[in-house]
């Protein structure tokens, strides 16, 4: 908390106090003393966490700024409403607007990624992954079932038939990436609902490169032939090939479905085109709307016209009722991500992700596949000789938010983890540029090289606590606070306004 006490003075000081407040200041200011009159905690922890972002680095891959109109959607009357079903065919009364409202969202998704089909409901990119999963369930294996008994409704077949269905449905092969090669957990992890729906057979990358290799996940698919072909990362650093991959699900009677909530901002912002871009590819793409797509949190589902019907049942079928506070503001962010200024963004995150990957190899950092096609950069820490833990809190005292990660065969699990990724894309937003992603990979490798293990008694390293060197997290502290000092988070919110609540 010192630093951030120490953050309101230094803008104090900077003379931000005392201008003519913005009308987004004027707006904020008036949403926090409502919340401040009955709920000053609340109000507190609110300006805290914006204090936080503003006094840290945010290098968290999947974290990004939205926009001031997409957070003032999401704060009004709209969460009031009950909305079950989809657009034109509710559960409930009344849904006239949010059928305006979705309906927007889903033409501004259709338009942004040139799908055929869009579902905005998914709360999360873990509800879209599960949308999609029963959506291909329900056509390629509770369909065909039911006509071959010559039935079109559940209700109207046995309980035995049922139960032969039902041992279907939770017996299907998926093929995703393994987590430790940079998948996520919801595409088969035995800890996760995935993983207990599906038999899971995971594909790898390559442990000295880092890479895929599209060959021996062709042999493998041929060999598996699994309902599913899953794609898509949360800490892969290179462009995954859809072209190829499609070739190959063909090949192998899969679907092929696509994870793009990673990348989907350069998707949308026309980084990723050709053979990169998922979406003339695939049968089902999914995403979060919040990471490089700088929406709101959320999830989204796209999918060609075969897929619509049973992909708008994710209501009620996996997901509660939808959100329409939520979906307005992904109209928004949809809107805003098609406009040229989001296309020059997009290209600025991955240009960043190159600088910072380029840097941090100079210094001599361990970069899984020596760089990134992407807006994320995955560094190895067998060499420094600390873990995932170790380094993500050592970073954090330093300035710099990241997350810790698997590695490619980690040694360390998913929870201790044996390396750290790093991500462009909200500093990107903040107006950041290749020298900061210089001056960023200059810190992180001094404050890297500044952490050794505490051992234990036996003399054996730990693996989560850690000595830092005290000058080092000094200086660090004041690089960090430069760098932000010229990239303020909402400058508008000046710290006489912010003072007030704390
Ligand atoms: N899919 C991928 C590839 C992700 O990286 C993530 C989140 O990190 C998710 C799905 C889940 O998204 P959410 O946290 O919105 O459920």
């Amino acid at each position: 908390m010192e630093i951030l006490n120490d953050y309101i003075k230094s803008l104090c000081g900077a003379g931000r106090c005392g201008q003519a407040p913005s009308p987004e200041m004027t707006a904020y200011a008036a949403n926090l003393d409502i919340i401040a009159k009955s709920y000053p905690d609340i109000a507190r922890a609110i300006i805290r966490e914006l204090l936080d972002q503003r006094s840290y680095l945010k290098l968290i891959a999947s974290e990004n700024y939205c926009s001031y109109a997409v957070q003032a959607a999401m704060g009004n009357l709209l969460t009031d409403k009950y909305a079950e079903g989809y657009v034109g065919k509710r559960f409930y009364a009344g849904c006239d607007n949010v059928d305006d409202i979705e309906r927007r969202a889903c033409d501004e998704a259709k338009k942004l990624f040139g799908a055929e089909h869009a579902y905005v409901q998914p709360h999360s990119g873990a509800d879209a992954n599960l949308v999609a999963f029963w959506a291909i369930l329900r056509h390629k294996v509770q369909t065909p079932a039911l006509e071959r008994l010559g039935q079109t409704n559940l209700l109207n077949i046995s309980d035995t038939e049922w139960g032969e269905i039902r041992h279907a449905l939770g017996n299907q092969r998926i093929m995703g990436l393994d987590l430790y090669s940079g998948g996520h957990l919801t595409h088969g992890y035995r800890h996760n609902i995935s993983g207990q729906m599906f038999d899971v057979h995971f594909y790898h990358v390559d442990k000295e490169t880092g890479l895929l290799d599209y060959d021996k996940l062709r042999k493998q698919l041929l060999e598996v032939k699994p309902l599913i072909l899953l794609t898509g990362f949360s800490a892969y650093s290179r462009n995954l090939d859809f072209e190829c991959l499609r070739g190959m699900a063909d090949e192998a009677g899969a679907v092929l479905m696509v994870d793009m909530a990673h990348f989907a901002g350069l998707v949308a912002g026309k980084v990723l085109q050709s053979r990169y871009n998922p979406i003339p590819y695939a049968d089902i793409v999914t995403t979060t709307t919040h990471k490089t797509l700088r929406g709101p949190r959320g999830g989204m589902v796209l999918c060609t016209k075969e897929y619509a019907e049973y992909v708008d049942k994710g209501c009620p079928h996996v997901l509660g009722g939808p959100l329409p506070q939520v979906m307005a503001a992904k109209a928004i962010a949809f809107e805003e991500a098609n406009r040229p200024e989001f296309q020059a963004y997009a290209a600025k995150v991955a240009e960043n992700a190159k600088a910072l990957a380029e840097a941090l190899v100079k210094r001599g950092i361990n970069v899984p596949t020596g760089g990134t096609d992407n807006h994320l950069v995955l560094v190895n820490l067998d060499a420094p000789g600390i873990t995932g833990t170790q380094a993500e809190n050592a970073m954090r005292e330093c300035g710099l938010t990241l997350n810790r990660n698997t590695i490619p065969g980690d040694k360390n699990g998913p929870w201790i983890t044996s390396g750290l990724r790093l991500g462009t894309p909200a500093l990107t937003t903040l107006g950041m540029g290749p020298d900061e992603m210089k001056e960023i990979a200059d810190i992180f490798a001094d404050v890297l090289a500044a952490v050794k293990p505490k051992l234990k008694k036996n003399g054996d390293p730990t693996k989560t606590e850690y000595n830092l060197n005290a000058d080092v997290k000094k200086r660090s502290l004041e690089r960090v606070r430069r760098l932000l000092d010229k990239h303020v988070l909402y400058p508008e919110l000046d710290g006489a306004f912010l003072s007030k609540y704390l």
